[in-house]
């Protein structure tokens, strides 16, 4: 193996694969350091997201999601079902099944691409050498003429709730379970509460939802944000909000978790509990000292919009630099600075990154909110169109939510679409299009949606903020 590369990649996850596979594609050298490892101690690139993130979360949804309607769904459509049960096992060697053939998958493209694969531990060291240590310890110097970092990030640990497996566990624990919790507690009504929330309460989990913000889904279209809120009421989840945890503690086989609300102290008694309250970028033991790249006071590598450090020669991208903690953020990030470093067109729109959360119904938006747009003080009107009056929604027996578009009154620009029914994750793809155009709602208007589809509510709507919806009232 050579010890030059044009580029070296340290992360293995969805920023830094594509960023290996599109410098290979630019005919650089390159090479990509992971050190990812399963719990059976075998190595795996594609980073949290393949392993133990987006990948196995939707698979488990998946799963859930058929067993749910086959359960309380599949008699409206006149099918009987009897005798409906549950394999958790082989639900969960599915999910191991897709994550090793995605993990697999991305050696193949490396091979495609002509990316050496590196799998162990990536330093940076000054003057852009790496120091790569292999499983067995063995190290070794690298020098490149580019070094990008994407070393991704890990579940925040609260101080009031540390994690103590099998009983106080992250996001991985909780993709991991092997039998439903009867009493499943939740810290964070965040995008990770709310999914694997989903899963374990479909799968018969009484499960409880510690939001410490008064708001539910504070980040998201408030509108949205309550219809969404009122689907997970009637699914039975019971999301408190306001509730603070200030304590958890395991007592025989069950967690204490002590919460604070605004009637006061709290307690609740649960099997597993899942701690979902955020991410916190990771850096350990990949900056030796004098390297020049610097933190922030949150730990995000410092970067500017192209992903530049402050070192010639030195990248950063992904869930390690600022910005939402996305898988598609991070492959934009990546492959933009693969281009530039070969000295090609690179940019990613940080304005038009859409956000999915995958559950029933489906929440996605992209752009602004109503609450942002109002508060800029720019003139803006609304279009509304709920799926109760889409022909495909009520033949797939999901006329919930609604598609909204939030759109500047004086040049009819789209600001905003928010999206809360089923397939949200993928309608919002055409508003993303069409803001990356710059797109008006007269744009939308004038384009053809195929009938019947679901991506008429989303034509809908654009007519809708004229006052021209065809299929709903004009409210
Ligand atoms: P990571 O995926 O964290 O990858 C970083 C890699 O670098 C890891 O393999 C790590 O081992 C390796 N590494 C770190 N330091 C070193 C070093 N010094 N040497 C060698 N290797 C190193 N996002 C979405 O967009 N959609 C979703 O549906 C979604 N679902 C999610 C569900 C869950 C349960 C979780 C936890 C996250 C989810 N996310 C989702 C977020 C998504 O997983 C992250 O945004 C994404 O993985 C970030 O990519 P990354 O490449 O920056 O970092
Ligand atoms: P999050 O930031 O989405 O939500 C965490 C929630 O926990 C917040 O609402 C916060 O107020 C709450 N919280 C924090 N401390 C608390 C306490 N002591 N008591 C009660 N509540 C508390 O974080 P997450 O859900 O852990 O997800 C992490 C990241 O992973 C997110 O940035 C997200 O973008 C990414 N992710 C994305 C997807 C997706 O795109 N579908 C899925 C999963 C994760």
């Amino acid at each position: 193996m050579a010890d030059f590369f044009d580029v070296i990649v340290i992360g293995g996850g969805p920023a830094g694969y594509p960023a290996a596979i599109r410098a290979g594609q630019n005919r650089l050298t390159v090479a990509c350091i992971d050190e990812w490892r399963n719990r059976d101690g075998s190595y795996a690139f594609g980073g949290t997201c393949l392993n133990a993130g987006c990948i196995p979360s939707k698979a488990l949804l998946e799963s859930t999601e058929l067993y749910h309607r086959a359960r309380e769904e599949f008699a409206v459509h006149g099918i009987k079902m009897e005798g409906v049960s549950v394999d958790v096992a082989q639900m969960q060697k599915r999910k191991a099944g897709i994550v090793k053939a995605s993990t697999q998958g991305i050696l193949a493209l490396f091979k495609g691409a002509g990316v050496t694969a590196l799998q162990g531990h990536g330093k940076l060291l000054s003057g852009r050498r790496v120091e790569f240590t292999a499983a067995d310890g063995a190290k070794r110097e690298l020098t490149a003429k580019h070094v990008i970092l994407a070393s991704g990030s890990v579940p925040v640990e609260l101080k009031c709730a540390p994690f103590k497996a099998p009983h106080i566990i992250d996001s991985q624990g909780a993709l991991e379970l092997d039998s439903v919790p009867k009493r499943l507690g939740v810290i964070g009504a965040g995008v990770i509460g709310l999914e694997l929330g989903s899963v374990w309460r479909r799968l018969g989990s009484e499960v409880t939802v510690l939001e410490a913000l008064p708001e539910f889904l504070a980040i998201a279209d408030q509108q949205l944000a309550k219809e969404a809120a009122r689907h997970f009421k009637k699914q039975g989840l019971d999301i408190r909000l306001g509730a603070k945890v200030t304590g958890a503690r395991v007592a025989g086989d069950a967690v204490e978790v002590a919460y604070e609300d605004a009637k006061g102290a709290h307690s609740l008694s649960v099997d597993r509990l899942i701690v979902a309250a955020g991410r916190r970028p990771y850096s350990a033991d990949l900056l030796a000292d004098g390297t020049g790249v610097e933190l922030d006071e949150h730990g995000f590598i410092k970067v500017d919009q192209h992903c530049r450090t402050a070192v010639e020669g030195v990248w950063a991208v992904g869930d390690c630099v600022r910005g939402p903690m996305l898988a598609h953020k991070g492959k934009e990030e990546g492959v933009m600075t693969a281009d530039l470093i070969a000295g090609r067109f690179g940019e990613v729109n940080y304005k038009t990154v859409p956000s999915v959360i995958y559950t029933a119904p489906e929440i996605a938006w992209v752009g602004q909110t109503e609450e942002q747009v109002k508060s800029s003080g720019r003139p803006y009107k609304v279009g509304v169109f709920p799926f109760l009056a889409s022909g495909r929604a009520r033949a797939m027996e999901q006329a919930q939510g609604f598609a909204k578009i939030v759109a500047a009154r004086d040049d009819d620009e789209i600001l905003g679409v928010h999206i809360v029914g089923p397939m949200a994750g993928e309608l919002i793809a055409e508003a993303v299009l069409a803001m990356e155009y710059s797109a008006s709602t007269e744009d939308l208007q004038r384009t053809i949606h195929a009938h019947p589809t679901l991506s008429e509510a989303v034509h809908e709507a654009a007519l809708a903020a004229d006052k021209r919806a065809i299929d709903s009232l004009n409210r």
